[in-house]
């Protein structure tokens, strides 16, 4: 398999130590055999029991943000070693609501992308376009943009996962078609082929993400660029599990 799928859910700011222990003992069963890699990507503070609730499973603990330095004067931030040493594989990196609210830029997007990559933790990086980008007709401009900028200085694209996720999408019960999701996939695997090398990108895992549920998984998993999901509202529920099995 050229690229296996990958399905990772994104909590976001949700979840106490005792459910999210409940929801990830309850899944353990439901997506052990999965063909696709599965991952949670939880609140920092419920890591250390979700890795622990996670163990001998399939289910791989994720991160939603790193912070680029290894250590220092930075309140309130973790570092990817520190998310390493805790057992975390992957990181959300540059999610629309850090855009939005935390100020987060292509240059930091860039700068925790290659601290991610530095401590071994493979970064989930979102790019996506918000409504006023599609309806005026910047959303390949936007994506490239977002693209050439944030993953500066990678030298192999396929060490990345990316997720496209449409701004006007996520949270908010619209989906992009099949056919509007795969159209920016492929032009995120086409760029990323200009900007590294085709070869990589041939073999650069790209997720869709925005609204993605039991219900439209299938569809959005048939189209050929797109390798994977990236699950907000849906993977809090066994929905995710739904989703994970979107093959069976
Ligand atoms: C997300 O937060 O990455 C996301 C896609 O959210 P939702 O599935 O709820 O739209």
């Amino acid at each position: 398999m050229l690229r296996k799928p990958f399905i990772a859910g994104n909590w976001k700011m949700n979840m106490t130590v005792a459910s999210a222990k409940k929801l990830i003992e309850e899944l353990k069963p439901l997506v052990k055999d999965a063909n696709c890699d599965v991952c949670l990507c939880v609140p920092a503070v419920l890591i250390p029991e979700a890795v622990k609730a996670a163990q001998g499973s399939n289910i791989k603990i994720g991160a939603q943000n790193i912070h680029w330095s290894a250590s220092g004067a930075y309140t309130g931030e973790i570092s990817a070693d520190m998310l390493k040493d805790y057992g975390v594989q992957y990181a959300i990196i540059g999610h629309s609501e850090r855009r939005q609210y935390f100020g987060e830029t292509d240059e930091t997007v860039n700068k925790r992308t290659l601290a991610a990559l530095n401590s071994g933790i493979t970064p989930i990086v979102c790019v996506g376009e918000t409504l006023s980008e599609r309806e005026n007709g910047e959303t390949e401009n936007v994506i490239y943009r977002q693209l050439e900028q944030g993953l500066k200085g990678i030298d192999d694209v396929s060490k990345i996962v990316i997720a496209y996720e449409p701004v006007w999408a996520i949270g908010t019960g619209k989906t992009a078609t099949d056919a509007q999701a795969q159209e920016t996939v492929a032009f995120i695997r086409k760029t990323a082929g200009k900007l590294f090398c085709p070869k990589c990108a041939e073999k650069l895992i790209i997720q869709y993400g925005g609204s993605m549920n039991a219900g439209n998984c299938k569809g959005l998993m048939a189209q050929p660029d797109i390798d994977g999901g990236l699950i907000g509202g849906a993977s809090l529920k066994l929905d995710f599990a739904t989703i994970v099995n979107y093959d069976k």
